[in-house]
């Protein structure tokens, strides 16, 4: 079989996956690859967790979909759960991450409604990533984003990133700012963190302009940087946070989180969605909730992330094409200094599953539930192949 009939949206790797358990992945000819990728930060609680499967299982046999013209019982277990463990207060359930950013943007432009302000903008920064929508593409950064797109959604202003006197000034220059959108590492961006410092700034910031604080965490989000949420490593509370990827561990969910003005925005008729929320889509949301609770998987996500990054450290940072190895807990960054075109088809050659952003970031984003003794196997197989790259030898 031929992909020809597919639109051409993706170069995808000459490989077919037929089977998935853990951290592993088996092709058409049952050849065994190691993940480091997790479906792109999804599957973080590996491939076919045993009670994601077994909720899955249970609840196509009972009810799967009626609407949200009625009461979803899980839809609301999800939301109080999300509540209790996020500070915020009310949820909105969709099915994807740029979904999840679309309500968070209508919040925001109703806010400023609420404020008397008819062309309202939102500050987002240099270098994000917040989906494919037109909106969301609009709010990000990048020509492979952006290109091609024009006309552009009106009303977002880009800011330097990481650099607080810059959001200072723009907030100052821009009297008709209602939010800002930020993510706290940024993933297609190539993996770079703000400052904990930097959140705590924009927070007070944000206060002092009536201004929403928005983060996307579609990525950092459900544990993967050490906490449930990256902005708990800061101490503060959004206004709104977006998840997804790795809400439903595969199954399609996204969650818009809101609290004070963010949360009383909408009323009834403002925003909707045939699918989101469903049966099916907040039961597997609670299973993936408890299984991370259960296996403390942020917890162990934060620990194995410092001692692979040891390991990168001591192996490849002083190697002359190595720029730097940055991160937090699982979501991990490599920045190589000249693009290395056939490293991922050279890793997928020694059965190891990475992806590059940005041409010269590693970025490795594996399952939360990676073994002492894969995560051996993932520096086995990776950092010869750095090393060689880089102009090395490990
Ligand atoms: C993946 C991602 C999105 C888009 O999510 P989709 O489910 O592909 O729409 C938005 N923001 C961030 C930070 C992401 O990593």
């Amino acid at each position: 079989m031929t992909d020809s009939a597919l639109l051409p949206t993706y170069a995808r790797l000459p490989v077919r996956f037929v089977r998935g358990q853990g951290c592993r992945l088996w092709d058409e000819n049952g050849d065994e690859y190691l993940d480091a990728v997790a479906g792109i930060a999804v599957c973080a609680l590996g491939h076919c967790h045993p009670d994601v499967t077994a909720v899955l299982r249970e609840q196509v046999g009972v009810l799967v979909h009626t609407s949200n013209l009625y009461r979803i019982e899980p839809q609301e277990a999800l939301a109080n759960r999300l509540a209790e463990a996020s500070g915020m207060e009310r949820a909105f359930f969709c099915n994807s991450g740029a979904e999840a950013n679309e309500c968070a943007l209508k919040i925001a432009r109703l806010h400023a409604a609420r404020k008397n302000i008819t062309s309202p903008e939102v500050l987002v920064v240099e270098g994000a990533f917040h989906g494919r929508t037109l909106m969301t593409l609009s709010a990000s950064s990048g020509a492979r984003v952006r290109d091609g797109f024009a006309p552009y959604a009106e009303g977002f202003v880009r800011v330097g990133f990481n650099d607080l006197p810059m959001m200072q000034a723009a907030l100052a220059q821009h009297p008709n700012a209602v939010a800002v959108l930020i993510e706290p590492i940024q993933g297609e961006g190539g993996v770079r963190p703000v400052d904990d410092d930097y959140l705590v700034g924009l927070r007070k910031l944000c206060d002092a302009h009536d201004a929403l604080l928005i983060l996307d965490e579609v990525q950092t989000g459900m544990g993967r940087t050490g906490r449930l949420f990256a902005y708990q490593h800061a101490g503060i509370l959004p206004d709104a946070v977006t998840l997804a990827k790795a809400l439903g561990n595969g199954y399609p969910i996204g969650a818009c989180l809101t609290r004070g003005a963010a949360a009383t925005a909408l009323t009834a008729g403002q925003h909707g969605t045939t699918f989101g929320g469903s049966h099916l889509a907040c039961r597997v949301g609670l299973s993936v909730l408890d299984a991370l609770d259960r296996e403390q998987l942020p917890e162990r996500a934060e620990q194995l992330g410092k001692t692979l990054m040891e390991r990168f450290h001591a192996a490849l940072a002083e190697l002359p094409g190595i720029e730097s190895i940055r991160g937090r807990g699982l979501m991990i960054g490599i920045e190589l200094s000249e693009p290395v075109p056939d490293l991922v088809a050279r890793a997928l050659q020694a059965r190891l599953l990475i992806n590059v952003t940005q041409e010269r970031v590693i970025r490795l984003l594996p399952p939360l539930v990676m073994s002492d003794e894969e995560a051996d196997l993932l520096c086995e197989r990776l950092i010869p192949l750095l090393a060689e790259a880089a102009g090395g030898t490990a």
